[in-house]
């Protein structure tokens, strides 16, 4: 039998497991032994397979040392068969019609905060999911607990950004973006020169989510009236479970309600300055709530289906956002990310204020 690729077949494995909302830890393993199978030659490899010394390499383990002869020996992986025997199951009617129309994805998260993979491996899952683009939106500064990034480290990401791209396959691109928190008076957690250079700006309340009503208001409609804000980020930031962890205690102590503020005048505010509403897909959020997207869709406002994912297989939870959508009755012509990248810049450039 012809040999397989084991660094491809780790990187599946890992792939399907971190979609599986499997802890970006416990995937690590599958990671890092792809990254070191990837950089030996083929024939170290192939000796090392033979004498039986694969698990003596950095990164690799019992478990990967199996899927690497294996998939050396032209069979997939028994893991491997394992998880794509259990794969879900198909998009069905118009929310199939919403993934198929969805062009990139303007919400993620590498190492450089608090995502588990570096950017390239990032934008090579997106790659592979057929995306056109992919937004990169890491930390602000203030969310010290993710690592956000300071304007320093925002520039030198731009300046990696630039470089990455042109070796990136033709037909994608990485678009510069952030998750900019929208700090306790409106304002948005980052340089405004900076925040005027990015792609796509997604803001959002990661601070003060049991504040009273009239103050959370307030607090997002100035941050939705900023012109550098283009797409708002989980609008309530609730928590339904914890990602990737076990016990059911432990999941529903991590559970959090959503924060309270005018949803009319909020929505309102959105469609007023043509911004986008976020309909985050992480299983840990599915933000907004099904009764507040239905209220979106008749206010008029423009959506984006992100994924918020912290991880490569995680940018496959798409597939959630759009079930709501579809069930909410979503037009798929108000979904930003359904747009060439071309309409999405003209879209975010239109918010900033004429030079
Ligand atoms: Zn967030
Ligand atoms: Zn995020």
């Amino acid at each position: 039998m012809a040999s397989r690729d084991p660094a491809a077949d780790l990187r599946r494995i890992a792939f399907l497991l971190e979609r599986a909302n499997e802890a970006t830890y416990r995937v690590k393993a599958f990671r890092s032994a792809a990254a070191t199978v990837a950089a030996l030659p083929p024939a170290e490899l192939s000796q090392r397979t033979e004498e039986g010394t694969l698990a003596k390499l950095p990164g690799v383990g019992d478990v990967t040392a199996r899927c690497i002869t294996e998939s050396l020996s032209g069979e997939e992986p028994v893991y491997l068969r394992r998880l794509e025997s259990t794969e879900g199951t198909d998009l069905v009617g118009a929310a199939a019609a919403l993934r198929e129309a969805l062009r990139g994805d303007c919400h993620a998260h590498s190492d450089w905060s608090d995502g588990g993979s570096p950017i390239e491996e990032m934008a090579l899952a997106a790659v592979e999911l057929g995306h056109e683009y992919l937004v990169l939106t890491d930390h602000s500064p203030r969310l010290t607990v993710a690592h956000g990034l300071t304007a320093a480290r925002l520039r030198k990401q731009l300046d990696y950004i630039d470089r990455l791209n042109d070796a990136l396959p033709e037909g994608f691109r990485i678009l510069t973006g952030i998750e900019v928190d929208i700090l306790a008076d409106g304002s948005l957690d980052q340089e405004d020169e900076l925040l005027a250079r990015l792609d796509v700006v997604v803001g959002s309340v990661h601070s003060g989510l049991r504040d009273e009503s009239p103050k959370m208001t307030r607090r997002m409609l100035a941050a939705i009236a900023n012109p550098h804000l283009d797409i708002l980020g989980h609008l309530t930031g609730r928590k339904v479970s914890a990602a990737g962890e076990g016990d059911q205690a432990h999941r529903r102590a991590r559970t959090r309600p959503p924060s309270t503020f005018d949803l009319e005048k909020v929505l309102a505010a959105c469609v007023e300055h043509d911004k986008a509403v976020e309909i985050n897909s992480r299983p840990d959020r599915l933000d907004p709530p099904k009764r507040m997207l239905t209220v979106a869709v008749e206010a008029g406002c423009l959506f984006s289906i992100d994924t918020d994912a912290h991880a490569p297989g995680q940018l496959d939870w798409q597939r959630f956002g759009c079930e709501r959508a579809a069930l909410c009755g979503v037009p798929v012509d108000r979904v930003v990310n359904t747009w060439t990248t071309d309409r999405l810049l003209a879209w975010t450039a239109g918010h900033s204020p004429a030079e």
